[in-house]
């Protein structure tokens, strides 16, 4: 199939099979807009972009996804970083609304299960936080396949909702595609700031060929959710660690003070790579992440 793609032509800058494709495999609602990106790290840059002017603000959860603080800043987009509950990591509803109505953020995202932490928020203080926003709610599901819960289906009940995904954690984050639904009218003004080729023609054929075979990618989603059961399981056994609920492809755990560095140090020299944590500190010093 890629011996066939004509590398010498421009790529079709509405990639139209592709979203055709996508929005069958995805399960997009009817009547909603597809917005594609070079990964989804892009969208969330293409939705700075769009939102920002002076004394606006992006706001998100902490501990929670970088490239939201980072994209906000590099854009020049205030960011409004609210604390998760230090105990559970679960969201703080009182603080998020305090939030929103001092800041009116422009944009909010909330990543659908959360990075690095692993937890999925309750939806219904998903729902109180999207009641109460007047600017853009962005349900970031990049861990959608080993969550096996989704805010897809609900899109079009309130116009300033969308949600984003990747392909990235199925497997294929060599192919830098990402996409947003919602509103065709947000994402036709979101068009505008995309650059028109941002889909090569390499990405656009072989993603369409994988979503053709989007049961190989379920087996493998239902595969990883069983491992991460049995994961979550041998963690706890081990005295020590406090090893967290998890609905994405990785578990968060906490070692005794102090020696995360030491542990992921030894797990490097048997050959096992892990993320360590620890340095970024505060809620998250003493943890470790493995996928
Ligand atoms: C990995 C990840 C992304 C970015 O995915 P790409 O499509 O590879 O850019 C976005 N949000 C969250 C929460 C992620 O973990």
């Amino acid at each position: 199939l890629l011996k066939t793609v004509e590398l010498n032509r421009y790529p079709d800058p509405a990639a139209k099979q592709l979203c055709e494709q996508l929005a069958q495999v995805m399960k997009v609602p009817e009547g909603q807009g597809l917005l594609l990106g070079n990964g989804s790290d892009e969208i969330i840059q293409i939705l700075a972009m769009a939102l920002a002017k002076p004394g606006a603000r992006l706001m998100a959860f902490d501990p929670g996804f970088v490239m939201y603080k980072l994209i906000a800043e590099l854009v020049g987009l205030e960011y409004v970083g609210v604390p998760l509950n230090p105990t559970d990591f679960s969201l703080d509803l009182e603080q998020a609304l305090i939030a929103i109505r001092s800041y009116q953020p422009e944009l909010i995202f909330i990543a659908y299960p959360n990075n690095p932490t692993g937890n999925a928020f309750d939806p219904m203080v998903i729902d109180a936080i999207i009641e109460e926003a007047e600017g853009l709610v962005i349900i970031d599901e990049a861990y959608q396949p080993f969550a096996e819960d989704t805010f897809m289906s609900r899109l079009g009940r309130h116009s300033n909702v969308m949600v984003m995904r990747t392909v990235s954690k199925l497997g294929l984050a060599g192919l830098r595609l990402g996409f947003l639904a919602g509103a065709p009218q947000w994402i036709e003004e979101l068009n505008k700031i995309r650059l028109p080729y941002n889909i090569n023609v390499l990405t656009q054929a072989s993603a369409t060929f994988a979503l053709k075979h989007a049961d190989v990618f379920d087996q493998q989603a239902a595969e990883i959710r069983l491992q991460r059961h049995k994961m979550q399981q041998a963690l706890e056994s081990i005295n020590g660690l406090q090893v967290f609920p998890s609905r994405a492809n990785f578990i968060l755990f906490k070692a005794p003070a102090g020696r995360a560095n030491g542990v992921f140090a030894d797990l490097k020299q048997a050959g096992i790579l892990i993320k360590n944590l620890s340095p970024v500190g505060g809620v998250l010093a003493d943890c470790l992440r493995v996928t």
